[in-house]
């Protein structure tokens, strides 16, 4: 038997299921009743369920035949097993199941989660996440996604609490002391998409998206952070209504705020589950990128109602489709909602983010076989999400929007209420298209990597060549095989030429090793990757380069965004001199946009990680040389005609400068600043003012951070405090902050992500990665399943020849699993930040004397 798929021979179609949680006792109980469909004789039948205890099973059908099975667990295929005394006859079924269960503190299945009221009580709420694979922790059930059904839920709960569950409620009535709410059946769904919540909950009035009720749900004295939210999740469901030319495939759309919660947002159909941050916002208040991390979310979740829910992979494999696909909707959705915020331009950060990784030796393709569904769980990346939504919006243009639409509504049409995989997708987009799909796509989808596609002149003519891209010409010893040299891509490339006072546009499919193109006379700038959205790095080479750097004004801010973010990647691969790169980042002090300037800012950081402790002043002093005139023209104080944008960007220099640049003037005008009347500073600049407070503090201005974390009143706001207490130097109050990721003081949902900022910071690391080897067991039992991974990516910051030593001692000895390449991509990624130190060093070193 296959130890990873349930046998085929019982197929469900229905779950009538009633729970009763107990937030006293923190358990709960269950009852439910599922139709069956038995293909063939059998006396035995298996489903998924853990941490549950089985009392009762039984089974029946309309001819009036019932039997009494006998359940027994087995905990490591997290499976229960019915044995029936005799076969059941093929047919239709009732299987009845009592249980009982635990709400664990773990934040997946069905869970507990906690919050403080103004007085200090603590209060307790009951949430669920069940992708991938923990809908088997609530109720016994076929916990694939491909076995889709009905479910009828009924919880019974403690009259002083609210319920919520996918769908509407159909009847509510007191029941032995306890309400018994009833909701409408699903549509048919796959386990995954299932939720309920339990607690004192609070909604906003409903807005109406035609007649669909659309709500955000929190818990009590939050509701005024939840218009902003509603706001997006309402356009959003407009906007996807149009774009799919399907109805939203609910009766209602609930959003909610749980203070616990592993992930960013779960995408349950009709309920769609939030982290505070995710959904909560005071919109007067936040900072632009605050607001974008909301709308993102929403937006995204809001997507996967058709793309996921109506329509879902067969299996784990698909799930980069799902993500993918949900990630470039939310682009589309947000930038359709808010064009000011040139969403297409800030992917490109994280469009960069998967081209880092996926520069890697241990990178991995999108999409590759699942045998066991815990090998998908490594699936939920940057590959999956940022490349995948990158490849796809690279087709979208290739194809034309419209087109690409139309077959995205015929996929979605074809396999409503169904499962399909990747190539049902490439058939319809290629029906609408006429193009063959696969041919281009299949290089991206199932094969690593991309290309370096380098540009040179010859007399007139340029010349393309594409050879993959890889930080490291070797892998790190006894790590994965090397990347193919020679592996080559089908990659539609734009290209605009600049000459005169006019622009041409061209177009082609680069699919061999080299393509040649003329030129027209004189001295034209080329820009490769016109518009951005190819998926690959551009090397230019000789006057090439020059020539673009001359014209910078000309080019669109995603096309200076991969100037910068590709010149980088080609120095850190030895491929350009470093300081070459650092000459080039002269030449953007006349730059105001927010992404360049992100990319510029990553760069500095890198450097600031490998950089002699002796030099750190004069690396200082360049990021003040680098910064210092864009901010100066953009002052302390926000201009009404200024965009959302521009606004951030002084909020990003000015951190930027007070921590990183050391700049003395900067950090008392902060604390002058923040001493002041808060109103008036801009809600872009207040994060930057305490990350530089945090930077210059003392253990005062620590215990007056640690306060406002505690006493936050908005989800932003703790967080701003909360990680500020990982950017103070002291190594006493670092120390801190590292005792409190594990003693109960922050969250299990947050405490891995601060231990990852102090893995990556200058002044915190040696602590912090001492703290992280002595406390790893005791993270390992307290943290969500898969934080372990996102905290452990904070080694890639840990760039000293010693500390990698003993990074790789440290890993092979524990012999430590993070799923999937995760912990060998992690490795190579300080490698790759080793082998510049050791190359690159005393070039930095000589560079940096110019500086002081
Ligand atoms: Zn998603």
């Amino acid at each position: 038997m296959d130890p990873y798929r349930l046998p085929r021979h019982a197929v469900p179609s229905r779950y009538d299921l009633r729970l009763e949680p107990d937030l006293t006792t923190l358990t709960f109980r269950g009852e439910e009743t599922v139709a069956l469909t038995v293909a063939e004789p059998t006396a035995e039948i298996v489903l998924n369920a853990v941490e549950l205890v089985i009392s009762e099973a039984t089974i029946e059908n309309d001819r009036g035949e019932a039997l009494r099975g006998r359940a027994s667990m087995d905990e490591a295929t997290e499976r229960c097993r019915i044995d029936f005394p005799s076969p059941l006859a093929p047919g239709a079924w009732r299987l009845r199941l009592t249980f009982t269960g635990i709400l664990n503190d773990k934040l997946r299945g069905f869970y507990r989660s906690s919050y403080k009221d103004a007085t200090g009580a603590v209060h307790l709420l009951a949430a669920t996440q069940f992708e991938a694979t923990d809908a088997r922790r609530a109720f016994p059930c076929w916990d694939e996604p491909a076995f889709k059904a009905v479910f009828a839920v009924t919880l019974a709960i403690d009259p002083a609490l609210t319920a919520v569950s996918n769908t509407r409620i159909l009847d509510a009535r007191l029941e032995d002391g306890r309400r018994v709410i009833s909701f409408a059946d699903t549509i048919t769904m796959s386990t995954y998409l299932v939720a309920f919540v339990v607690g004192e909950l609070e909604a906003t009035e409903p807005v109406l998206v035609g007649s669909t009720a659309v709500r955000v749900w929190c818990v009590p004295g939050k509701r005024q952070l939840a218009p902003f939210g509603q706001e997006i999740a309402a356009a959003s469901l407009r906007f996807f209504e149009d774009y799919y030319g399907l109805p939203y495939p609910g009766d209602k759309l609930d959003l909610l705020a749980i203070p616990d919660f592993a992930m960013g947002a779960m995408e349950n159909l009709g309920a769609i589950t939030c982290r505070e941050t995710a959904l909560l916002v005071d919109a007067g208040a936040a900072s632009h990128t605050e607001l974008e991390r909301v709308a993102d979310v929403v937006a995204h979740e809001n997507a996967h109602m058709w793309f996921g829910d109506l329509v879902t992979m067969s299996w784990w494999n698909g799930i980069w489709l799902n993500e993918a696909f949900a990630t470039f909707m939310e682009m589309l959705a947000v930038d359709a909602w808010k064009p000011e915020w040139r969403r297409w331009t800030t992917f490109g950060v994280s469009r960069a983010a998967a081209l880092s990784v996926d520069g890697l030796h241990a990178t991995r393709p999108i999409e590759f076989p699942v045998k066991a569904p815990r090998e998908a769980d490594a699936m939920f990346d940057v590959l999956t999400y940022e490349k995948g939504a990158s490849v796809l919006r690279m087709l979208e243009q290739y194809l034309g929007p419209e087109v690409f639409r139309d077959g995205v509504r015929d996929y979605l049409r074809r396999h409503a209420y169904a499962n399909a995989d990747t190539g049902d997708l490439w058939q319809a987009l290629g029906e609408a298209s006429r193009q063959p799909i696969p041919e281009v796509m299949d290089g991206w989808i199932f094969k690593p990597g991309y290309p370096l596609v380098s540009a040179r002149l010859e007399g007139r003519e340029l010349v393309l060549s594409q050879r993959r891209f890889t930080y490291l010409p070797e892998p790190p010893p006894g790590a994965t095989a090397p990347a193919d040299p020679g592996q080559r891509w089908r990659g539609p490339v734009q290209l605009r030429v600049n000459a005169g006072g006019s622009a041409s546009a061209e177009r082609l499919l680069l699919s061999d090793a080299e393509a040649r193109l003329p030129l027209p006379a004189g001295n034209g700038a080329v820009i490769v990757n016109e518009g951005g959205h190819g998926f690959y790095r551009v090397r230019y080479e000789g006057e090439l380069l020059e020539r673009l750097l001359r014209r910078l004004p000309e080019l669109a801010p995603i096309e200076r965004f991969n100037l910068v973010n590709d010149a980088w990647a080609v120095a850190v691969a030895g491929l350009a001199p470093l300081a070459e790169y650092l000459d080039l980042t002269a030449r953007f002090g006349d730059e105001r946009d927010r992404n360049v300037w992100s990319a510029l800012l990553g760069s500095f950081h890198v450097l600031n990680r490998i950089v002699e402790p002796a030099d750190r002043p004069r690396l200082a002093a360049l990021v003040r040389d680098r910064a210092a005139r864009a901010f100066a023209a953009l002052g302390w104080t926000a201009r009404p005609e200024e965009d959302e944008l521009t606004r951030q960007l002084r909020g990003d220099l000015a951190r930027v400068l007070g921590t990183l640049g050391d700049d003395h003037a900067i950090q008392d005008r902060a604390a002058a600043l923040y001493a002041g009347s808060a109103d008036a500073v801009d809600p872009n600049v207040l994060p930057a003012l305490i990350a530089v407070l945090a930077h210059a503090g003392d253990g005062a201005r620590y215990a007056e951070f640690l306060g406002r974390f505690k006493s936050a009143s908005t989800p932003q706001e703790e967080q701003r405090y909360l990680y500020a207490l990982a950017g103070f130097r002291s190594r006493e109050l670092l120390g801190q902050t590292l005792a409190r990721t594990i003693n109960g003081e922050i969250r299990t949902q947050d405490a891995p992500f601060v231990t990852r900022a102090l893995l990556m910071s200058v002044d915190g690391r040696e602590l912090a990665w001492a703290f992280v080897k002595a406390n790893w067991d005791t993270m390992d039992r307290q943290y969500p399943k898969h934080s372990l991974r996102r905290m452990a990516e904070g080694v890639t910051g840990l760039a000293t020849p010693e500390l990698e030593r003993d990074v790789r001692a440290f890993f092979t000895e524990r012999k430590i699993d993070l799923g999937g390449k995760a912990l060998e991509q992690f490795l190579e990624q300080l490698r790759v930040a080793i082998t510049l130190r050791t190359r690159e060093g005393a070039a930095l070193s000589k560079y940096l004397a110019g500086f002081a």
